[in-house]
C-alpha cells in the first residue's frame, strides 16, 4: 500500500478539481463553494482513476468525495442490461438511500439509471431495473448477493467499486460478504474505500482489495466537536428515574431545543422510551432495525421535516444518517463502545453550528464514561453535580409511580403545527396502553409510522435483542444484521393491505 499522504489545502475551488462542468453546475446549484478536506484530497486522485482509502466519517462530506467523481467518469460509456458499471456497498438501508439521494442531486444534469438493492422491499422492481441497465448500483451486501444468486445480476462490467463504511460493516458481521463481492468484480476495477477507524481486520481487508492506495485522513469528529457543548447527566439507575430526567432535561432546554435525537443501547430501550414520550405527550417517533424500511424512512423524513420533534434511536438505525439542522443529541443510555459516543455526538454542531449532548449516566456507568473521555481526550463536564450526589431511588420496579404521578404534568410545551401537531382534544395517556391512541393527534402518514413503530415494539417487547451484535468472523455467508436482513420485516413489511393504512396513503 502505498503511503501517499494527501493534505487537503483550504484554498481550493471545485473548479480545481476536474469534475466536469455538468457536475460542477450541480454542485453549485447545491450551494457548494468549498470542497471539504476529504473531497479536495479524494477527488483529483478517483478521477484519475486511482484506488482511494478515505479515512473519514460521516459529516466530513464524504459521499460527494466518491460521488462527483463517479458521475464525471460515467459520462463516458452506457450500461448494459444485468451489467451494473459502478457499485457502492452501504451498511444500512439508510445510508444506501441516503447516497440514491446524492446521486440525483449531483446527477440532475446527466441520465443516469441507479439501481437500490436494499432489503425490506421487493426484489421485483429492482429486477427490472437491473434489466434496464443501471449505471450505479447501490446496494446492501446481503441483498446484493441474494440478487446474485437469482441469477439476475452480472458484476463482470463493474468498473467502480465503492465500499463505503467500512469498519461499519466489520460491526455487523459484513466482511465475509464484502470480500465474496471483491472477489467477483474484475481486478482492473477502481476501488475506493471510506472508513471511520482503521481497526486490523479493515487494514487487512484494504490490503488484500486494494492497489496501491492514494491514502486520505481527515480529523475525527470527536477532535472537531468544539462547537459542541458536551454535559453528563446524574440519574437513578431505573428506567423512570432516567425517563424523568430525560424530561427535565428537555423541560429545561425549553425553546432552546429545536429538535433531538436521542440514543438508546438497545432496541427494547428505544421501543421503551419512545412509548413513554409518546405518553407524556412528546412529539416523538422512533427508529430501530426492526422497523421495516418504508416506516423508518418515513420517520427519518419526518424528523427531518420537521413533523417530528424528537427522534429515539439506536447506533445501527442512526448510524451515517444526514440529519442537518439537529439541535441537541441525548444520550438516554451511555454508550458501551466509546466510539459510538463521537458518531452520536456528531449529530448535532452539523457545519459548523452549535449544538448540545446530554448524557445521562448512571452509577454503573463509569467505566464506560472513562472510556469515552480516553477517546476524546478530554473529561466531560456535569450538567448539576456528579453521581455522588444521586438520591437512591425508592420505587418498586413493578410501579412507577413517579411517572404515573407526573403523567401529563410536564409535557411538550412547543406549539406544533399542524401536520406534526398535538391538539388540545388529544387523548390522554394511559399507562401501559398497547394501541397506539396517542397518534390519533399527528397527520396520516406521520400515523402509520408511528404505528409501525409501536407495532414493531411491541415485537420486540417479546424478545428484546441487542441492537449491536458481535461481529461474526466465520466464513460463511453472513446474514447476520437486522438492517440487511429480509427476515427482520414483520407484520405486512412493504405490504400492508389498504384498510390498516387508516386514513390513506404513506
Ligand atoms: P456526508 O459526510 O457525505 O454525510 O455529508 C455531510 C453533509 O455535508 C451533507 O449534508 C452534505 O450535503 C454536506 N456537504 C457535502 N459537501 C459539502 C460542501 N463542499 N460544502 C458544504 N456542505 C457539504
Amino acid at each position: 500500500m502505498s503511503s501517499d499522504t494527501t493534505t487537503a489545502q483550504e484554498a481550493i475551488t471545485f473548479a480545481d478539481l476536474g469534475l466536469s462542468p455538468k457536475v460542477l453546475s450541480a454542485v453549485t446549484d447545491a450551494g457548494y463553494t468549498v470542497p471539504t478536506p476529504i473531497q479536495a484530497g479524494a477527488i483529483p486522485h478517483a478521477l484519475q482513476g486511482k484506488d482511494v482509502l478515505g479515512i473519514a466519517q460521516t459529516g466530513t462530506g464524504k459521499t460527494a468525495a466518491f460521488v462527483l467523481p463517479m458521475i464525471t467518469r460515467l459520462e463516458k460509456g452506457r450500461a448494459r442490461a444485468r451489467m451494473p458499471r459502478t457499485l457502492i456497498l452501504e451498511p444500512t438501508r439508510e445510508l444506501a438511500a441516503q447516497v440514491e439521494e446524492n446521486f440525483v442531486r449531483y446527477g440532475k444534469n446527466h441520465k443516469l439509471n441507479i439501481a437500490l438493492l436494499i432489503g425490506g422491499v421487493s426484489f421485483d422492481e429492482q429486477e427490472k431495473k437491473l434489466e434496464r441497465g443501471a449505471d450505479v448500483l447501490i446496494a446492501t451486501p446481503g441483498r446484493l448477493l441474494d440478487h446474485r444468486e437469482r441469477g439476475k445480476l452480472l458484476l463482470t462490467g463493474v468498473d467502480i467499486l465503492v465500499i463505503d463504511e467500512a469498519d461499519r460493516m466489520l460491526d455487523m458481521g459484513f466482511i465475509p460478504d464484502i470480500e465474496r463481492i471483491c472477489e467477483m468484480i474484475p481486478f482492473t476495477r477502481q476501488t475506493l474505500f471510506f472508513s471511520a477507524t482503521m481497526p486490523p481486520e479493515i487494514t487487512k481487508l484494504t490490503e488484500k482489495f486494494l492497489h496501491s492506495p492514494v491514502r486520505i485522513e481527515v480529523s475525527r469528529a470527536a477532535s472537531a466537536a468544539s462547537n459542541i457543548t458536551q454535559r453528563l447527566v446524574k440519574s437513578g439507575p431505573k428506567p423512570w428515574d432516567k425517563r424523568e430526567t430525560l424530561r427535565n432535561l428537555i423541560k429545561a432546554e425549553d425553546e432552546g431545543l429545536k429538535n433531538a435525537i436521542i440514543f438508546c443501547n438497545r432496541k427494547i430501550e428505544v421501543s421503551e422510551l419512545f412509548r413513554s414520550l409518546v405518553k407524556y405527550d412528546f412529539d416523538a417517533g422512533a427508529l430501530h432495525g426492526d422497523m421495516d424500511q418504508r416506516a423508518r424512512m418515513q420517520m427519518l423524513a419526518n424528523f427531518r421535516d420537521g413533523k417530528l420533534r424528537y427522534l429515539v434511536a439506536s447506533d445501527v438505525a442512526a448510524r451515517g444518517l444526514d440529519i442537518p439542522d439537529v439541535s441537541h443529541v441525548f444520550n438516554y443510555d451511555v454508550p458501551i463502545h466509546s466510539e459510538d459516543y463521537v458518531h452520536r455526538i456528531g449529530r448535532t454542531g452539523r457545519a459548523g453550528r452549535s449544538g448540545k449532548s446530554f448524557t445521562i449516566a448512571t452509577k454503573s456507568d463509569g467505566k464506560y464514561i472513562d472510556a469515552i473521555e480516553k477517546l476524546i481526550g478530554t473529561k466531560i463536564e456535569w450538567h448539576d453535580g456528579d453521581l455522588s450526589t444521586v438520591v437512591a431511588s425508592e420505587e418498586s420496579d413493578e410501579q412507577p409511580r413517579r411517572e404515573r404521578a407526573g403523567r401529563g404534568r410536564e409535557r411538550d410545551r412547543k406549539p406544533r403545527d399542524a401536520r406534526g401537531g398535538r391538539r388540545s382534544d388529544a387523548p390522554k395517556p394511559v399507562e401501559r396502553q398497547e394501541a397506539p391512541q396517542p397518534v390519533a393527534a399527528i397527520a396520516n402518514d406521520d400515523r402509520t409510522a408511528r404505528r409501525d413503530s409501536i407495532r414493531h415494539d411491541n415485537a420486540a417487547r417479546k424478545g428484546p435483542a441487542p441492537e449491536r451484535q458481535e461481529p461474526r468472523r466465520d466464513t460463511q455467508r453472513a446474514r447476520p444484521h437486522a438492517e440487511d436482513d429480509d427476515r427482520s420485516v414483520l407484520g405486512f413489511g412493504a405490504d400492508m393491505p389498504a384498510f390498516m393504512l387508516v386514513g390513506g396513503k404513506i
